[in-house]
């Protein structure tokens, strides 16, 4: 049954989880993305219990589920220097272990960039870290990001992520967010052939491990490998390819992230205009 468009943005999260909670109800938002360190990197601010419990009281009346932590940008799974991928292994590994006091929700990251070494060894290396990092006893969903092949990414065909998918030990850990930017950059034709691709997804990964979706328009043309994000309905996209893909019978019942370039009222216009385009179940 469809029940309702689960839709927010990606807040910052200096202020704390309260303050993305507001923030969120704030936009009309019912989830949120956020960055869980400085996405360049560096130390995380430790947590303050007070603001956690806070926080999942406002979430539990406001209704508010299924946020998805952002691995920061500079986390390079499959790097080729020894320090860079122990960077990786130690702040997903914290990450997750920070994630533990808000259980039962997702964590997403970029697969990385195999910088030469090639997509084998890419994939090789990314399963690696995540073998490291996840635990039999964790509440948080890890989530591969599909990407758009720029540079040398990897994740950048379903058949990249399910060959990741395969190498890890605790499957039931893993999932995928699916980057509609990302995915049509990287050639996927969502325009014109959605339940192809959707299909297609479900023999390549299987739609169990479908989690999430960041809802992006593109600035650039199908397979241009660029992942430049354009606002809704301002991009290559467009309002009604993106309309369709919230309708979807499969994907209308994930979460939704908006990664637009908006400051808080763009982004409140952009759920508004969404949830206008949210067709109920006849
Ligand atoms: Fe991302
Ligand atoms: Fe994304
Ligand atoms: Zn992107």
């Amino acid at each position: 049954m469809k029940e309702q468009l689960r839709i927010g943005s990606h807040l910052s999260s200096s202020a704390g989880y309260l303050a993305m909670g507001q923030a969120a109800v704030a936009q009309g938002a019912d989830t949120f993305a956020f960055f869980t360190r400085n996405p360049r990197g560096g130390k995380a601010k430790e947590l303050n219990p007070k603001d956690i419990e806070d926080f999942l009281a406002f979430a539990k009346k406001n209704r508010i589920a299924h946020i998805i932590a952002h691995a920061p940008y500079t986390m390079n799974p499959c790097a080729a220097k020894d320090t860079l991928r122990t960077f990786a292994r130690e702040t997903m590994a914290d990450d997750l272990r920070r994630l533990e006091m808000t259980p039962g929700n997702y964590y997403n990251f970029h697969p990385g960039s195999h910088v030469g070494q090639g997509a084998q060894t890419g994939i090789e290396l990314c399963a690696a870290l995540l073998n490291y990092a996840l635990k039999p006893t964790q509440h948080t969903t890890v989530l591969i990001e599909t990407m758009s092949g720029k540079g040398t990414e990897i994740g950048k065909t379903f058949q990249e992520i399910a060959a990741i998918i395969e190498r890890v030990e605790l499957k039931d850990h893993v999932g995928v967010c699916l980057d509609t930017c990302h995915i049509w950059d990287a050639g996927y034709d969502i325009v014109s052939h959605l339940d192809d691709v959707i299909a297609e997804f479900n023999d390549i990964i299987g739609l169990d491990h479908l989690k999430a979706i960041h809802l992006n328009d593109s600035l650039n043309p199908r397979s241009s490998k660029k992942d430049r994000h354009a606002c809704i309905g301002e991009g290559a996209i467009g309002l009604d390819a993106l309309t369709a893909v919230i309708n979807h019978p499969i994907l209308c019942r994930l979460p939704f992230i908006l990664e637009t370039p908006n400051d808080s009222e763009g982004y409140a216009k952009e759920i508004s205009l969404l949830r206008s385009r949210w067709k109920p179940e006849k």
